[in-house]
């Protein structure tokens, strides 16, 4: 076969591709569907560069290899030159008019498992390997990439800088729930102390590691001296929590400023979640629609509400009074104190404002010891941004920066200050006001695609009884 550079199927169904029009040119990628009349076979191309897919029209005679053809099923993987020409058919500007076609890699038609036919969403999450493959993982992967290249977009046009805190811990008081742990003891013979608990000075780092479940402590530390900084990684938690909200793996982001107050650190993370759809908005709306076709007829009237609602921002203590007075009856109870369902969350962003909201001031014993306490004694300077159907989307604050105050609370926690010298110190030498929150990459993807399961947003997803692929 002649060789001809490749052009993306998103290039050749461009407008402004005239250029290569009646010209020869090669496209590789993987087949969708093939149907034929008479003497023409129609091979539907895609090539994961867009949703949409190139028409390949091969003339079955003058062809003159049914063998070959026979093998251009659903899922192969094939290499075409022809003539890039106008199409005819509607909805798509060009197609090509094959001359070559190579196979690189059959799919028997009785074994792939991705035919035409739609797939439950629970049936492709076990053919995680495979389903990148079909037009709806496509698009959510694609907006990821969106997504992630606009988060590090939005933080280096705003003078932040990316900050790689480390994966593998040594403090277990992050205050975000449990943990996995690291270690390359031998299982089947643990070294014990004369007290017989394991004797972790033995492992590999001397002392008990784990997964961290956020970046936050080190991002304290990185601010502290580069004022603004963000982090953007792998997180874990080994909470035991099946929901269509929580992964054992997933990706957060954690900006930490210096010399921001609560305040500063709302109207930050309002102007970035904003900035964040508006991006995929303006880069992706091919998929986005796809996926509103598809599933969600409401998809980016959503998206839009977010761009042109101010977020409602009130505290912990008027939500609890809107709530107690809305005469709901909601699953979990709710009167000052508690901790906030995704119920009540919904609650006061769906039904009582119709806005996204922002809630603030925390009881202090439902939150990290690291948040700044009020005058009150009472709540913490906390900060929840709450999205519709999502809930929870954003959890941030303001920081203690006070060291007297810090300390108490970090022994009232019955956390061993020895643990935390290094982030104690922060506060003894130069410490500075100063904030920041943490945003869950999957569930803004949830947002953003209308997905409505977590796992359906993550390439391969970790859950409770789950880490194939
Ligand atoms: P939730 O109450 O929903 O479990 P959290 O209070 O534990 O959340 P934080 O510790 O404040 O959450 O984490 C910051 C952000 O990380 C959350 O606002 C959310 O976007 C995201 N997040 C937290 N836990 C998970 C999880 N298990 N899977 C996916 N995203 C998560
Ligand atoms: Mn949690």
């Amino acid at each position: 076969m002649k060789t001809i550079k490749r052009t993306r199927v998103t290039e050749l169904l461009k407008k402004d591709c005239s250029h290569l029009l009646e010209k020869e040119v090669n496209v590789k990628g993987w087949v969708r569907t093939r149907r034929g009349i008479k003497n023409v076979a129609f091979i539907a191309l895609n090539d994961g560069s867009t949703i949409h897919n190139i028409q390949v029209v091969v003339d079955v005679e003058a062809f003159n290899n049914d063998d070959l053809l026979k093998k251009i099923t659903t899922g192969a993987c094939i290499s075409v030159n022809g003539v890039l020409v106008e199409s005819m058919g509607k909805g798509q500007s060009y197609e090509i008019q094959a001359k070559e076609i190579e196979l690189y890699g059959e799919a028997d038609p009785d074994k792939y498992p991705l035919q035409k036919k739609g797939h439950s969403f629970e049936f492709l999450r076990e053919i995680a390997h495979l389903r990148p493959r079909t037009n709806t993982f496509g698009a959510i992967f694609r907006i990821r990439h969106t997504l992630s290249f606009a988060i590090h977009k939005y933080f280096n046009d705003n003078d932040f800088y990316y900050l790689h805190t480390p994966i593998i811990t040594g403090s277990d008081c992050e205050g975000a729930g449990s943990m996995f742990r690291v270690t390359t003891l031998d299982f089947n013979n643990l070294p014990r102390k004369d007290d017989g608990n394991i004797d972790f000075s033995q492992d590999f780092f001397g002392k008990e590691t784990n997964l961290t479940v956020s970046g936050q402590l080190e991002g304290e530390l990185g601010a502290l001296a580069l004022s603004n900084i963000y982090t953007f990684g792998p997180t874990f938690r080994a909470e035991n929590s099946n929901t269509a909200r929580h992964l054992s793996e997933f990706w957060m982001i954690e900006p930490e400023m210096a010399f921001y107050d609560i305040h500063d650190n709302m109207d930050l993370a309002e102007d970035f979640l904003k900035y964040l759809v508006r991006y995929v908005m303006d880069n992706r709306m091919d998929d986005l629609e796809f996926l509103q076709k598809m599933y969600d007829k409401k998809l980016i009237e959503r998206l839009n509400f977010i761009l042109k609602n101010k977020f409602e921002r009130l505290s912990y203590t008027e939500a609890i009074k809107i709530l107690e007075a809305s005469g709901r009856k909601f699953e979990f109870p709710v009167s000052w104190g508690v901790d906030l369902q995704s119920e009540h969350e919904r609650y006061l962003v769906e039904q009582h404002f119709n806005k996204p909201v922002i809630l603030t001031d925390y009881p202090k014993d439902i939150k990290a010891f690291y948040m700044k306490l009020n005058d009150d004694d009472k709540t913490v300077r906390a900060l929840d941004v709450l999205f519709p159907k999502i809930g929870e989307i954003i959890g941030g604050s303001q920081r203690e920066e006070d060291y007297a105050k810090l300390f108490k609370r970090i022994k009232e926690m019955n956390i061993n200050p020895d643990d935390v010298w290094w982030y104690l110190e922060t506060r003894k030498f130069g410490t500075a006001p100063h904030s920041g929150f943490g945003l869950g990459l999957e569930r803004l993807m949830l947002f953003i695609t209308g997905m409505g399961n977590i796992r359906d947003v993550i390439p391969f997803p970790r859950a409770p009884q789950n880490a194939e692929f």
